[in-house]
């Protein structure tokens, strides 16, 4: 069996540790898993019930294979045409097939330093190579460095912007991605520019504005979106990419048929329907975060501003003991060692609850391996949520 070296030296996506497999491994049977990124609320009652009802009538049946119901609401409530809409297995898929469209092999994606490893992985497996922009000391990117790179290589076909970052947290300010995308079509109009919008409704920052609005003005911007995070369906797997028509008509040329599944698709319009409980959902969300942001000020653990519903913080030395620790106290936090990032972990923000108990526990084991002082520790300060690199 021969197989090509770009897919010799894949490593596999590494994903959250599963709450079941940590049960099974510590012997214990409270776990709160805050590693994915995943909503802290669920699902709402509305998606509960409209799945439910799907799940007598159609599942004998294939699914629309064209999304057309949730297409038509996208539509209208994007304000572009329907044909300007992709619907994906989750936006990884949309990621996957767009590499997979406007890149050959030996030719290039952009994109930054430690952002959403999807792109890099993606690319790779088409044997595609991504260069990675250095980020500065906040983690944040200057986009005139990206656009050296981009004119500098005709290899580039794709840039993959994402906004907020994961696991980073930081947000490129709309002005700068405006004057990106404006510098972008002069010098190289050929070029696409994925704005990754994972986190999008989390974000109440007045820097940022979204990308879904400026399509009209630039014909090689795509936008994606995903019903994984704020809408809570990560496990349906449903994600969409708004664009121009031509971009989508390729994307349905090659992607499967019955690529996006039956509940899925019924859980995302009835996900859609429900704006209440995003309210809720970005609500606590902001409310959280605050209480992450404040106990890490208190005890002086570095941490990154974050616009998502996760912060990557610093361990203070390496983490993978500090993990493999909060493991055993029932804790699932995600290392980013994948990412270059040894020092550091990622904690998503959960419930009230589920954050009072990480908050503690991450206290006590950086406390036991003398990261932090013990009497410096109290569990919540009272300083407004800045993060140590702003
Ligand atoms: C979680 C995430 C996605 C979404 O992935 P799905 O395949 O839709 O679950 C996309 N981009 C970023 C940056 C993410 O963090």
């Amino acid at each position: 069996m021969k197989v090509a070296d770009h897919i010799q030296s894949l490593v596999p996506y590494k994903p959250g540790k599963p709450i079941s497999e940590t049960q099974r491994e510590f012997g214990i049977s409270k776990v709160i898993k805050l590693a994915s990124n995943e909503n802290a609320l669920g699902i709402s009652s509305r998606v509960e019930e409209a799945i439910a009802r799907a799940s007598k009538d159609s599942l004998f049946r294939y699914p629309d294979p064209s999304c057309y119901e949730l297409v038509q609401q996208l539509s209208r409530s994007l304000g572009v045409l329907p044909n300007q809409i992709a619907i994906g297995n989750g936006s990884n898929e949309l990621i996957d097939l767009l590499i997979r469209i406007f890149c050959e092999k030996d030719d290039a994606i952009v994109t930054q330093q430690y952002a959403f490893i999807a792109y890099q992985l993606c690319a790779q497996a088409c044997g595609v190579k991504t260069h990675a922009v250095p980020v500065d000391s906040k983690l944040r990117l200057n986009l005139n460095d990206t656009l050296d790179v981009v004119q500098t290589n005709s290899k580039v076909k794709i840039v993959f912007l994402p906004n907020p970052n994961n696991p980073t947290g930081t947000l490129i300010p709309s002005h700068d991605l405006k004057a990106f995308l404006q510098k972008m079509k002069a010098v190289s109009p050929e070029t696409l520019v994925v704005l990754d919008e994972a986190y999008h409704e989390y974000v109440t920052s007045s820097d940022y504005e979204t990308a879904t609005s400026w399509l009209g003005e630039f014909s090689n911007l795509l936008v994606l979106r995903t019903f994984s995070k704020s809408f809570g369906l990560a496990g349906l797997r449903i994600g969409y990419l708004v664009g121009s028509s031509a971009s989508v008509d390729y994307i349905n040329r090659v992607r499967n048929p019955f690529n996006v599944n039956e509940l899925a698709q019924i859980a995302a319009i009835a996900a859609l329907e429900d704006q209440d409980f995003i309210t809720q959902v970005v609500k606590l969300n902001t409310q959280e975060y605050l209480r992450f942001a404040q106990a890490f000020e208190a005890n002086k653990i570095p941490y990154f501003e974050s616009h998502g519903n996760f912060i990557l913080f610093e361990t203070l030395g390496e983490a993978e003991s500090i993990f493999q620790n909060l493991l055993r106290e029932g804790i699932i936090l995600r290392p980013v060692g994948n990412y270059g990032l040894k020092n550091h972990l990622r904690v998503s923000i959960g419930t009230a609850q589920e954050n009072e108990e990480a908050i503690s526990k991450i206290l006590k084991v950086l406390k036991a391996a003398g990261r932090i002082k013990k009497e410096e520790s109290i569990q919540n300060g009272n300083t407004r949520g800045q993060s140590h690199y702003n």
